[in-house]
């Protein structure tokens, strides 16, 4: 392939890559703007794949099939509720591969390069190795919290700030020796440093609560589309460069939109705790609910459906755990042709995904106008006959207003408790991701309905069917 070719391939991946970002951005252009990435993700391929610098077919045949057929089968097998996982995990393969291709890069150009243009290479060397090494360990740890290998709580270690500052100062030191070294002999300065970006990686995400982990997502996804375009520039490959900075930014908005929808700062969340008071605290220390639980079996929450008028359900992570969201369409389904007023309000992290609920909500075509952001629908429930709380814990937590010694404290919640009547769908009063008490559940006006959401679901479905 020629290299005017490639520049129009290239030209032309950027622009679908663009396409698909603009189409992502609501749910009724999404399956068109995944095309778009999809269609753009291929062409980038066969171009690079064709591209004068590439020759050695058998060699990279036999790493890209068995990676393409490894990727296929794990994402056909994942469960929805995994997906999470499998995103952070994929992100520290981004991180991995810059810092292997920044080493690898660094033996093979250093002797060719001399004066600004080496000085200038050196840098991007480095630079990339050090963002790739903190993304790699940081997405390594964030699977290890979404899988539940590892707590949810931060480790607040004592002085991680100067700890923090400490790794950073090293790596600068390092980088000072590694431009001044002679060729090739800077080799162990950047390894040295590696280790230590991984370290801080490891610590910076460690310390992050199970309630700020959705910023942590979306900020390593930032760190990986960086760390792509730091790779981009070791390997002088524009099309890289260009993807590696829309996923950058795109990731770093999306950090911001969290970090607003949870009232805390981008600064507090990245450092763990840092400046936030009890907001990333640990949860000891914080006020258990008091008052009696009243439980409710399927036919009462039944009784609570039929009498009412007004609607909001409000899922969550537990929604996706069982599946339910079938079930729940369905009755959306009997509703609206009764005549009732039907609609979802979704909390901006619900779930273990940005977004996460909308897909799932989608996935059973529930029509997209009665799915309701937070701030939609927030000054609704006062006015609203019954919410039934499927499988939501820390996004209807009233202690995150009330409380102001709770680990989630300041964070806008769904207030589903000003609505007269409250079923909760889960299995037991244990905590949500973020491991905190939730004082809902102990509510005069809300009724605990136990078990699996999807069972209990469909027991109502099959009730509201008959009458
Ligand atoms: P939570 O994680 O707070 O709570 C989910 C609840 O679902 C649990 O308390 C559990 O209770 C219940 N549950 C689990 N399985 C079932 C089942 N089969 N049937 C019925 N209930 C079930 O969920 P939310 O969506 O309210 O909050 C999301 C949390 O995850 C927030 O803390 C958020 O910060 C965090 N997070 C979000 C990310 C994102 O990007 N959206 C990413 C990372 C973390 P029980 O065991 O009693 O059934």
């Amino acid at each position: 392939m020629s290299n005017n070719l490639l520049t129009v391939a290239y030209v032309a991946a950027s622009a679908l890559f663009i396409l698909s970002l603009a189409g992502l951005s609501s749910q009724e252009t999404a399956r068109k703007g995944n095309v778009y990435g999809i269609v753009g993700m291929l062409i980038a391929f066969i171009a690079t794949s064709f591209s004068p610098g590439v020759t050695e077919y058998g060699r990279l045949g036999s790493v890209i099939l068995p990676g393409a057929v490894i990727g296929a089968i794990v994402a056909s097998r994942v469960a929805m509720t995994s997906m999470p996982q499998l995103v952070a995990i994929l992100h520290s393969f981004v991180g991995a591969a810059a810092v292997l291709v920044g080493i690898a890069n660094y033996l093979q150009l250093e002797q060719f390069q001399t004066g600004i243009e080496a000085t200038i290479h050196q840098l991007e060397v480095f630079i990339g190795v050090f963002i790739g090494a903190v993304t790699f360990t940081g997405s390594v740890i964030a699977f290890g919290k979404l899988q539940g290998i590892i707590g949810s709580k931060p480790l607040l270690l004592p002085g991680r700030h100067l700890l923090n500052l400490g790794l950073l100062g090293a790596s600068v030191w390092l980088g000072v020796q590694f431009m001044t070294a002679i060729p090739l002999s800077g080799l162990q300065p950047l390894l040295i440093m590696a280790a230590i970006a991984s370290v801080l990686g490891i610590h910076l995400v460690m310390a992050i609560g199970g309630a700020d982990m959705p910023v942590a997502i979306s900020m390593l996804n930032s760190y990986s589309g960086w760390t792509a375009a730091a790779a981009g520039f070791m390997l002088s490959n524009d099309l890289l460069i260009i993807t590696g900075a829309l996923v950058g930014s795109s990731g770093a908005i999306l950090s911001y939109i969290m970090c607003k929808a949870m009232n805390r700062s981008f600064l507090s969340v990245i450092l763990g705790g840092f400046g936030a008071g009890a907001g990333v605290a640990t949860t000891e220390g914080s006020a258990q609910p008091t008052g009696e639980v009243t439980l409710a079996t399927v036919e009462e929450a039944v009784e609570v459906i039929r009498n009412a008028k007004t609607i909001i359900i409000v899922p969550g992570y537990g929604m996706a755990v069982a599946q339910a969201q079938y079930s729940l369409s369905e009755i959306v389904k009997i509703l609206r042709l009764r005549g009732v007023q039907v609609r979802f309000g979704i909390h901006p992290v619900a779930g273990r995904l940005p977004g996460h609920m909308n897909v799932l909500l989608a996935e059973t075509n529930v029509p997209y106008d009665i799915v309701l952001e937070m701030d939609e629908i927030n000054g609704d429930f006062a006015k609203t006959d019954a919410v039934l709380v499927v499988g939501a814990n820390d996004t209807v937590n009233p202690g995150a207003l009330e409380n102001p010694t709770s680990p989630i404290a300041g964070m806008p919640v769904l207030e589903v408790w000003k609505a007269n009547t409250v079923v909760v769908m889960k299995r037991s009063l244990a905590s949500g991701y973020a491991g905190v008490e939730n004082p809902l559940f102990y509510k005069d006006n809300t009724r605990m309905l136990f078990g699996d959401a999807r069972k209990n679901l469909d027991a109502i479905l099959g009730q509201l069917s008959y009458v």
